[in-house]
């Protein structure tokens, strides 16, 4: 599948592509940590399913992955109640802004997926499983460090900080849904925890790492074992195609066609089964909240190396 690729010099170019972008997105600043990041940033790391690593741009510089932590949330959850989670949350797209509450009402308090705010929200309720919020959020750090095989990645406590003080949309989503009897702890309790995994700080180079349970059917490629069944990475995957833009997820999926999960720090992390974990940063959103550049970057990695869940080489 990667025979005859020059994946560095692809990624070296796309990287000066993205350098000579001048319509780069904007940055978000309802989060104060975010509003400060310089838009002209571009990192993009692939690593392929024979453990080597290619990256081009600022590929080791951390930033604040925000939604994208919504996959490993998931995964978590899914160890903890398995499939019951389906019944407090659903896996359609839901075709909304991320932080949207109106379907929440005729849904009876069940977000559409786990990849909405409202869905996570849920997802960090279970996580947080009558342990304290500084439980559960270590119980994410250290998972996270384990997927990417790295005890440096940590969470930037300004970001969350910053989260706290200014998510009023985010507590009334978490309220609403208690109303529905669809949160087991104190609104404040599950939004630290959900707040602390918004601010989970790495880089490309480590969320590619973080990602290679998805591109190897569940399983943790340095130990050989199952982070999950290759049928649930199976699913992750098939939400992270239909959900992991929000109201863009066609779009992306149209454009990509690989599962791809975004966040407003304007990170992607996406999945080649099979073939390849990618990475990519550029801070500069479009309309949606969804990384610029970062999707073009991937799509035109797509172009050039064939790569794609829809039609497979
Ligand atoms: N922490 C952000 C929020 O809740 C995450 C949103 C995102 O990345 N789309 O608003």
């Amino acid at each position: 599948m990667t025979g005859g690729l020059d994946l560095d010099a692809i990624l070296g170019e796309i990287a000066a592509d993205m350098a000579r972008e001048e319509d780069r997105g904007k940055v978000a600043d309802y989060i104060p940590g975010l509003a400060g990041v310089d838009p002209r940033h571009f990192g993009i790391a692939v690593v392929l399913a024979d453990g080597s690593m290619h990256v081009a741009g600022d590929a080791d510089v951390p930033f604040s992955i925000q939604s994208i932590s919504k996959v490993f949330a998931l995964t978590i959850a899914l160890g903890k109640v398995g499939d019951q989670l389906w019944r407090r949350v659903g896996h359609e797209p839901s075709g909304s802004a991320f932080n949207s509450i109106v379907q929440l009402e005729a849904e009876h308090g069940i977000p559409r997926n786990p990849f909405i705010n409202a869905g996570a929200i849920v997802v960090s309720d279970v996580i947080l499983g009558g342990s304290r919020p500084t439980e559960a959020i270590g119980e994410i750090l250290r998972f996270t460090r384990h997927l990417a095989s790295d005890e440096s990645i940590r969470i930037d406590e300004d970001v969350a900080k910053g989260e706290k003080e200014t998510g009023f949309r985010n507590m009334a989503l978490a309220n609403y849904m208690r109303a529905f009897g669809n949160l087991d702890h104190a609104a404040e309790d599950v939004l630290q925890v959900y707040f602390n995994q918004c601010a989970l700080s790495m880089t490309c180079r480590q969320l590619a790492m973080a990602g290679r349970y998805l591109m190897a059917g569940g399983a943790h490629p340095d130990t050989g074992h199952n982070v999950v069944s290759a049928l649930r990475a199976r699913r992750i995957n098939a939400l992270m195609m239909m959900c992991g833009h929000y109201d863009g997820s066609g779009e992306f999926s149209f454009r990509v066609g690989m599962p791809g999960k975004s966040g407003v720090g304007g990170g992607i992390l996406a999945v080649v089964p099979g073939i390849a974990s990618l990475a990519v940063w550029s801070p500069g959103l479009n309309d949606r909240g969804n990384s610029q550049l970062g999707a073009l970057a991937l799509q035109q990695l797509a172009v050039a190396t064939g790569w794609s869940v829809l039609n497979p080489r």
